[in-house]
């Protein structure tokens, strides 16, 4: 697991790598003894060429740097270090004497991140060392959640821009082998008797469809379906999981399996199932967390994907009435309803932000009084496409009412809403509609509200406090966007 205690020393595990940079043997020894003593693996470097030599061939944790040096100085070092991306993120602490310090600003100016005064105390050493390890782990952390976050934005894309189930399918084992570097990906979708399963898809054989397994072989599979929850085997050897199935592993290129249930309606429809073959056994608690949100994409597409199959078979059009509005082809209220209650879920779940806007045209019934009803249709659908072409791919937009339209963001908050909003509301008052009658000009109206908020802890309230804002903006003269205040 990667955790902050990791990072830090502690008893047991060999702590992280510290660079003690000094051309002094007295100071260096006395530093490096301090680190070792706390049980950090402090590795003495004698000068700047040294050390830029070692960072590059084995980087690490942070380093301490002495300014004055014969040859390369600490600064330049610095210099060096600060300006390789690949190197800038190590933590340096500049080690000083204090009638240095107009080399003390520099090297501040050119990226240290912190610094001591010689003769270095030991416990302020190591309070500073632990303090620039957290922020360093901590800002790793942050750095993988926000790859996390854009993978996971990809996949909802791309998987909420087909409704083809094979597509689907094929999308989501191909992305989260990606991101886990699985040996192999499988989205398992397990039979009604419950003792069968069909592979719909693996990453490494596309060719698979429909392929029928006997769970009698999976314990692992069985057991996830049967306690609803995730199962990790670490070593496939070792597990007594899969004792009975030993026989058949021996063997196997694989080590280590997670698989991650698809639930739907309080029902395991299907499983994720994960195997690597990494040297180190297991998963970090960050491949298994998005491993996750990809099993609830799985299923919120699987419930649209069903929908959508089922219906075909009996009537495309039929089904086309059942998700899309039929004058504009936004999604209709019904789908609208079904879309908000999953995002709204999951952005609870894992504290995403949801956005939401309610946009209404301004002055619609004379267009229809002045130029009749057909026209009055024209306009309708051309505000949708170009409100499509201001939105992201991820927006879901419908059609609300007559002449009204919500637009649902995933993982957007208020700020970013209302960027969007103000760029549809130009995109409409210059667009000239109606060709045949026209020019027209038409402007919108939009209310913007977001969660998390704090009047807001439903989807109830997420569109009360949207219409409550559209309703303001008309009031306040149209053609505007009001954001709801919490
Ligand atoms: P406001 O700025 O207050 O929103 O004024 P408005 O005229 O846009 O609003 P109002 O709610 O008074 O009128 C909405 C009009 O939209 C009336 C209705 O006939 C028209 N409308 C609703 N659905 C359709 C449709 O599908 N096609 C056409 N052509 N008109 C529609
Ligand atoms: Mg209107
Ligand atoms: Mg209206």
């Amino acid at each position: 697991m990667e955790s902050a205690q990791n990072a830090l020393a502690g008893p047991g595990s060999p702590g992280p790598r510290i660079l003690v940079v000094d051309d002094e043997a007295v100071a260096r020894q006395i530093v490096t003894d301090a680190l070792a003593d706390r049980g950090f693996v402090a590795e003495p470097v004698p000068d700047g060429a040294a050390a830029l030599e070692r960072v590059a061939a084995d980087p690490p944790a942070l380093v301490l740097l002495d300014i004055l040096m014969p040859g390369l100085s600490g600064l330049e070092v610095l210099r060096k270090l600060k300006g390789d991306p690949k190197t800038q993120p190590i933590p340096v602490i500049l080690v000083t004497v204090k009638d240095t310090p107009a080399d003390l600003v520099e090297g501040l100016e050119a990226g240290a991140d912190d610094y001591l005064t010689k003769p270095v105390a030991p416990a302020e050493l190591l309070a500073r060392v632990r303090a620039h390890l957290r922020t360093r782990e901590l800002l790793a952390q942050f750095e993988k959640n926000r790859e996390d976050l854009a993978a996971v934005l990809e996949i909802s894309r791309a998987v909420s821009s087909t409704l083809k189930s094979s597509e689907i399918f094929g999308i989501l084992v191909d992305r989260t082998a990606r991101i886990v570097q699985a040996y192999r990906c499988s989205l398992v979708l397990i039979g009604e008797a419950h003792d069968t399963a069909y592979v719909v898809a693996s990453h490494d054989d596309p060719s698979i469809r429909h392929l029928k397994i006997s769970l009698r072989k999976y314990p692992e599979i069985r057991m996830a379906v049967a306690q609803r929850q995730r199962v990790v085997v670490n070593n496939i050897q070792e597990d007594p999981l899969l004792a009975e199935v030993r026989e058949h592993l021996r063997g196997a290129p694989f080590v280590s399996i997670l698989v991650l249930p698809i639930i739907l309606r309080e029902n395991v429809v299907g499983t994720l199932l994960l195997r690597t073959s990494r040297l180190t056994p297991g998963f970090t608690e960050r491949e298994i967390r998005i491993c996750q949100l990809i099993a609830d994409i799985a299923a919120a597409a699987l419930q649209n994907a069903h929908l959508f199959e089922s219906l075909e078979l009996a009537n495309v059009n039929l089904e086309r009435l059942a998700l899309v509005d039929d004058l504009t082809g936004a999604f209709n209220r019904r789908f609208f309803f079904r879309r908000l209650e999953e995002e709204f879920h999951r952005a609870r779940r894992y504290k995403f932000p949801l956005a939401c806007i309610f946009l209404d045209i301004d002055r619609f019934k004379p267009v229809n009084d002045r130029y009749g009803h057909l026209v009055g249709d024209q306009v309708l659908k051309e505000v949708t496409e170009v409100i499509r072409g201001s939105i992201r791919r991820t927006d879901i937009l419908a059609r609300y009412g007559g002449e009204e339209f919500a637009i649902l963001l995933p993982m957007t908050p208020l700020e970013g809403a209302v960027v969007e909003g103000e760029r549809i509301r130009q995109a409409i008052r210059t667009h000239a509609f109606g060709a045949d009658v026209g020019p027209v000009h038409m402007t919108i109206s939009l209310g913007v509200s977001a969660f998390p908020a704090a009047r807001v802890g439903s989807v109830e309230d997420l569109i009360a406090r949207a219409d409550d804002a559209l309703y303001q903006a008309k009031a306040e003269g149209r053609d505007r966007l009001v954001a709801s205040a919490d």
